[in-house]
């Protein structure tokens, strides 16, 4: 089963998140700040990482970037969760380590589907292959 970390201090999102994710058959873990994603990251080892970058203590971008110095996790898709919308917030998220980028509020709608592109199709649910 495909393993899905989220990191993410609001309680609502990350309800959100979790429940989404569940429903089309992934595992998720869950942390609610960096200290715990970054030693669930290292021990864990998800498919794929969640990352919210306001956290508090150590920030998502602090974040990205241990998990991304731990041997056992460099290669793993780190996708930003953030409700900001600046411009150039993008660029830094991607020039920082990201794979990746989502906008806060999330879509439910669309939610799964953004987060799929990021993981090989080996790694996706399995969708739409209602049985006889
Ligand atoms: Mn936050």
């Amino acid at each position: 089963m495909t393993r899905i970390l989220i990191v993410e201090d609001n309680q609502t999102n990350l309800a959100l998140m979790e429940y989404l994710l569940r429903a089309f058959g992934y595992e998720v873990l869950t942390a609610h700040d960096g200290e715990h994603g970054i030693a669930m990251a290292a021990r864990d080892l998800p498919d794929l990482i969640l990352m919210d970058l306001q956290l508090p203590g150590i920030s998502g971008f602090e974040s990205a970037a241990r998990i991304r110095e731990a041997s056992s996790a460099t290669q793993v898709p780190i996708i930003a969760v953030t409700a900001f919308a600046m411009v150039g917030d993008r660029e830094r998220v991607l020039a920082e380590g990201f794979d990746g980028y989502i906008s806060k509020p999330i879509t439910p709608e669309t939610f799964v589907s953004e987060i799929e592109a990021y993981l090989p199709p080996g790694r996706r649910a399995v969708r739409g292959d209602p049985r006889p």
